[in-house]
């Protein structure tokens, strides 16, 4: 018996968010059925939803992949959950599960591709996945993250994407007490990661065009705020930071970021505008690594839970309804974001 559901859909990359309905399939025996109550709005939901990565974009599409819910049902072999549990839905709801990367808990890297919440197609199938701009999912139970007893439920639901997505590169690069961190762009990634860079004990600095953002900045624990509105920002800061964490969302000049690199240093590019030219000399004149890093693995996303929950740590976010998507959309794209929105799914029923 398939479950209807209700949703935001967008139906081509130019169209405005329309009400949308269709079937969630019924629980196998491992799936759970989760309620969505909070769904964050992350960036790629817009690169998505308008298509801007040549064609990757399917219609009718259903986005959001920072889903916090509650189990409702569970399938006759579930032995993880029950009905009740709070739970989160990130980037990917499957993949392999027997290459490498699957076997090493870095399922987003999986050979045969990871099966993202959205716009991608069920392993095997012709069904396209619909992601949490909708009332409820179904998921295979090895995919679900558990949200700890503490954590309010909408600030959780962005550390599903942005918030792993900021944590992984920060921990798989060392970032610690002692390190000099930047991070590139205060939207949804970067204010998570200032909070764990903080966290983490490294001296934080922000690199924002925005010079409104610097009093937030401050706020959310940076040591320091560089505006690179203005052009001295690139020369007075040079080869000053071991890490930079790179979360811009448009195409921006990389190799003015990794002139701040310091010697051996790294930049991690999280963002995904593409194609952004990259000068050797920038990398090769002080060994700098350019490197690039997606979400997290299952394992690695319940461990960044578990911190936020020990550390106190969630999203500054902005709740919306449903029915403010678009707009919420035109605000993100012009970095007025402070700093997650988040969708009340009550808002569809
Ligand atoms: P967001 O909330 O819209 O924030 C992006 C920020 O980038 C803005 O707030 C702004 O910060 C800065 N920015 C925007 N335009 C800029 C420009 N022209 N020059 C310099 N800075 C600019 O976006 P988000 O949700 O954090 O996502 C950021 C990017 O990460 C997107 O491309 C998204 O697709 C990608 N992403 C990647 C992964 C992954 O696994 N690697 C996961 C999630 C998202 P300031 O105002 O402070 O300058
Ligand atoms: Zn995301």
């Amino acid at each position: 018996m398939p479950r209807p559901t209700s949703a935001f859909a967008v139906h081509s990359p130019t169209s405005p968010f329309q009400p949308w309905s269709f079937d969630r399939r019924d629980p196998r025996e491992d799936d759970v059925l989760i309620e969505i109550l909070y769904c964050g709005v992350c960036h790629t939901d817009i690169h998505l939803a308008r298509d801007e990565w040549g064609g990757a974009s399917q219609y009718p599409m259903v986005p959001g992949h920072e889903i916090v819910g509650v189990v409702r049902e569970t399938g006759s072999g579930v032995t993880k959950w029950k009905v009740g549990d709070k739970v989160g839905v990130g980037v990917f709801v499957d993949s392999c599960r027997h290459c490498g990367p699957c076997r090493s808990g870095l399922e987003q890297y999986c050979e045969e591709g990871m099966v993202t919440t959205y716009n991608a197609f069920e392993r095997g199938t012709q069904t396209l996945t619909y992601g949490g701009y909708s009332t409820q999912i179904t998921v295979q139970q090895d995919y679900v993250v558990r949200v700890p007893e503490g954590l309010d439920l909408p600030g959780a639901a962005p550390l599903l994407c942005a918030g792993i997505t900021t944590y992984s590169p920060l921990r798989h690069f060392g970032v610690g007490a002692g390190s000099k961190v930047a991070v590139v762009g205060l939207g949804g990634l970067g204010h998570m990661g200032v909070k764990f860079a903080k966290a983490l004990g490294a001296h934080t600095a922000v690199l924002s065009h925005s010079p409104s953002k610097r009093e937030d900045a401050l706020r959310l624990g940076a040591d320091e705020f560089i505006d690179t509105s203005n052009p001295e920002a690139f020369t007075k800061h040079v080869g000053r930071f071991d890490f930079i964490l790179d979360t811009v969302s448009a195409v921006h000049d990389l190799n003015a970021y990794l002139g701040l690199v310091a010697l051996d240093g790294t930049m991690v590019l999280v963002g995904l505008p593409d194609p952004m030219p990259v000068g050797a000399f920038q990398l090769v004149g002080k060994r700098r690594r350019l490197a690039g890093s997606m979400i997290g693995g299952i394992a690695e996303t319940q461990e960044m839970l578990d911190f936020c929950a020990q550390k106190g740590i969630s999203a500054d976010i902005e709740v919306i309804p449903m029915q403010q998507i678009d707009v919420a959309y035109e605000r993100m794209l012009r970095s007025d974001v402070r700093y997650r929105f988040v969708i009340d799914l009550s808002s569809l029923k």
